[in-house]
């Protein structure tokens, strides 16, 4: 590999001034690409469900200052085209990679379009490769990244909210059928800041070709959503600078 997928940045998009603050220390990092939900794809409906349209302009207006490529979610079809308009690179959520409708309509209406898929995480591989092909039939000519974001078990939120399946990212990367790239998410694999650091290392070293990360501006911040699993960005500096080692040694 020659250099690393680093996509970090919020959970959600919450104002200007929690992006802006993120976003300058990323790209002092040499981070490209800036992540933050602007519609949330939430367990429950009482939680924050995201700033909608308002959360597209601020990660514009955050991109427009630092140049970092935009990575945001779309959760429903009538908002592929707006959203495409925004994100650099369209993410579709755990809970969606098997929504069929919202992949053919992707496919369609963003067929250049970068995508980050997130394994559904109940899903098989045979489900996710099924997800991959339904985008790519009903038009989709662009990259597709497809995100390890961790799998049900028994961890069962005593330790862990997820379990990474690194079997799966060993396994892709030694698929030579599979000719897509593979981020681990550390983040929400977790669900608890402690572990992020470690998981995101054994991501990278099954043959990981990066990692999104979800960081918060400062220390104290409470962010509306994952605030549990947001690490602060001296952490995520850290991560960046090893994960650069760990790649020239594997
Ligand atoms: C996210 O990336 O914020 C998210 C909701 O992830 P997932 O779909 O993997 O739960
Ligand atoms: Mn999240």
């Amino acid at each position: 590999m020659d250099k690393p997928i680093i996509i970090a940045g919020p959970c959600a998009v919450e104002s200007y001034e929690q992006v802006i603050v993120i976003a300058e220390k990323l790209k002092e990092m040499g981070v490209e690409y800036l992540r933050g939900g602007a519609f949330k794809p939430r367990t429950n409906p009482d939680s924050f469900q995201g700033l909608g349209k308002k959360g597209l302009e601020i990660l514009k207006k955050v991109k427009k200052k630092t140049g970092l490529k935009i990575v945001t979610e779309v959760i429903g079809s009538e908002d592929i085209l707006t959203v495409s308009v925004y994100a650099d690179v369209l993410q579709i959520g755990s809970r969606n990679m098997q929504n069929y409708d919202l992949l053919k309509k992707i496919g369609e209406r963003a067929p250049e379009k970068t995508i980050l898929l997130k394994r559904g995480m109940n899903a098989t591989k045979r489900e996710l490769l099924g997800s991959i092909k339904y985008l790519k039939q009903y038009g989709h000519k662009g990259e597709i990244m497809v995100c390890e974001r961790g799998i049900r078990t028994f961890a069962n939120n005593e330790y862990s909210r997820f379990t990474l399946d690194v079997n799966l990212i060993a396994d892709l990367k030694n698929d030579k059928n599979f000719k897509y790239k593979v981020i681990v998410d550390p983040s929400h694999t977790a669900g608890r800041k402690e572990l992020v650091e470690k998981l995101t290392y054994v991501g990278i070293s099954a043959g990981a070709d990066g990692a999104i990360i979800e960081v918060k501006p400062f220390e104290d911040y409470e962010s509306k959503s994952d605030n549990e699993q947001a690490i602060t960005l001296d952490v995520l500096e850290r991560i960046v600078k090893k994960i650069k080692l760990l790649i020239k040694i594997l």
